[in-house]
């Protein structure tokens, strides 16, 4: 079975791959105009500020929008095969590309509640997926 491709972490993502391995889900928040932003970058997206601080989610958002993946566009998820893909919107108001797992790919809606749960792929690497809430 091929090896599916991993994220790696890297000077602005570090933090975040670090909390994942221990199941906290960590956000940016700025420190000038206090925004939240996600994915981790060096600097606010609203205000190019580089004060900023690592927020932990609630772990809690919805489902922005999906698509039920039928063709692998890897081998490495050939055996994963249908898998969800999906944009969840958290309540703290940023939206993260990520997996919905433990749901049946007919039954996912716009808007349905979900919650993080934490998916440790290597040693290095745990993978923020959601579940229905
Ligand atoms: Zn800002």
């Amino acid at each position: 079975m091929a090896e599916k491709p991993i994220p790696k972490p890297y000077q602005d993502t570090a933090p975040y791959w670090e909390a994942a391995k221990n199941n906290q889900l960590l956000i940016q928040k700025c420190l000038s105009c206090g925004d939240y932003q996600f994915y981790p970058r060096g600097v606010c997206h609203r205000c190019l500020s580089s004060s900023l601080s690592w927020f932990q989610a609630a772990g809690h958002g919805t489902v922005y929008t999906f698509t039920v993946n039928y063709r692998a566009p890897h081998p490495g998820f050939v055996d994963d095969l249908p898998f969800i893909t999906a944009i969840v919107e958290l309540k703290e108001g940023v939206r993260m590309m990520t997996n919905l797992v433990q749901c049946d790919p007919e039954q996912v809606s716009i808007g349905m509640p979900v919650r993080v749960m934490f998916d440790p792929v290597t040693q290095e690497v745990t993978l923020p997926k959601f579940r229905p809430a």
